[in-house]
């Protein structure tokens, strides 16, 4: 069976490294050059356009940026579109938007072309490992092809409702992991600022109740080395954290705090610039209070 995948960036190409063994493989990506490398490491081969991806394949995954660059791969002579065959499945795995999601599902039905929003949770780390959460929305139907090929690189795999509910769930945790970041950033940099280490704070705060995946994982591993490895980028999460916002705000609920982290957040990845890894939020905070949190050499 032919699966292809589109988008070998930092959580793309360890999700796509799964399939090589068990299905034939085409990939493709913008910046051709990694698409070629990927096929000469696996058992892959590298596809000139989307178009050339997407003929024949029963399956075909797309993990982009957002979902308007999933909607652009549709289009035009090199686009999926028209390569696509009546039957197939387009799993998309980019952390999207429910509305652009409903549209290209309703475009893709036209010519009997099943699809499923699938992002996925579990940083880099999880991609490689093949443990992966995701998250899915569709019809039972679609859902059922797709998650064989799922299970490829995910451990739990969870069918949160119709196109688009997939995307919403990965939002709404979104801005959970960006809340606890610029929190516990606050909160720690208050403590530092008044004598309290780091070091301390977190070995008090992990054996509490204000303990998160943040506190127990992410600033342990990466702020208090400040190491800072950029794994995902600062920019990826604003916009994850602006369609949870939007999504609330779209469905009428009182969201003072999304709307609000969805701005910080905004205002840190102005500050940071577009290559900034998510963690590296913490650093605004440092920075506006004249403080460094984590390790002291
Ligand atoms: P990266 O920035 O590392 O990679 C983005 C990928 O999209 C690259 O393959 C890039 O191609 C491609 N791309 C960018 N713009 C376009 C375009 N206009 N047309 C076609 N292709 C394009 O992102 P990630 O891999 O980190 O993230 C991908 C998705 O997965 C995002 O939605 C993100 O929110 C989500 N995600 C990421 C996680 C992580 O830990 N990194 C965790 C969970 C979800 P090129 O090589 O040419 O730049």
């Amino acid at each position: 069976m032919k699966v292809a995948f589109l988008g070998l960036g930092a959580i793309g190409a360890p999700m796509a490294r799964h399939l090589a063994p068990l299905y034939t493989l085409s990939v493709w990506n913008r910046t051709a050059d990694r698409a070629r490398q990927f096929a000469a490491d696996h058992k892959a081969s590298a596809a000139t356009s989307p178009a050339d991806a997407a003929r024949g394949a029963s399956i075909v995954i797309t993990c982009l940026p957002t979902s308007r660059e999933v909607e652009s791969l549709l289009d035009g002579a090199d686009g999926m579109l028209g390569a696509l065959e009546s039957g197939a499945t387009l799993i998309d795995c980019t952390s999207g938007d429910p509305a652009t999601s409903r549209r290209i599902a309703a475009r893709l039905s036209e010519r009997g072309v099943g699809f499923v929003d699938a992002p996925v949770s579990g940083g880099v780390s999880g991609a490689t490992k093949g443990i992966l959460t995701v998250m899915c929305g569709g019809d039972e139907a679609t859902m059922q092809r797709a998650r064989p090929i799922l299970e490829a690189f995910g451990e739990k795999i969870v069918h949160c409702g119709p196109v688009g509910a997939g995307h919403a769930v990965k939002a709404v945790n979104q801005a959970m992991l960006g809340v606890h970041i610029w929190a516990l950033s606050e909160g720690l940099v208050a403590l530092e600022k008044a004598g309290v280490s780091t070091e301390t704070a977190l070995d008090v705060i992990n054996a509490s109740s204000g303990r998160s995946n943040t506190s127990m994982n992410l600033f342990p591993e990466r702020v208090m080395t400040r190491a800072f490895p950029r794994t995902f980028k600062l920019a990826l999460m604003d916009k994850d954290v602006r369609i949870a916002a939007d999504f609330a705000r779209e469905h009428g609920v009182t969201s003072p705090l999304l709307q609000l982290v969805s701005e910080l957040l905004r205002e840190a990845r102005r500050e940071l610039g577009e290559e900034a890894d998510h963690v590296e939020t913490v650093q605004v905070l440092e920075r506006w209070a004249g403080v460094a949190v984590g390790r002291k050499a």
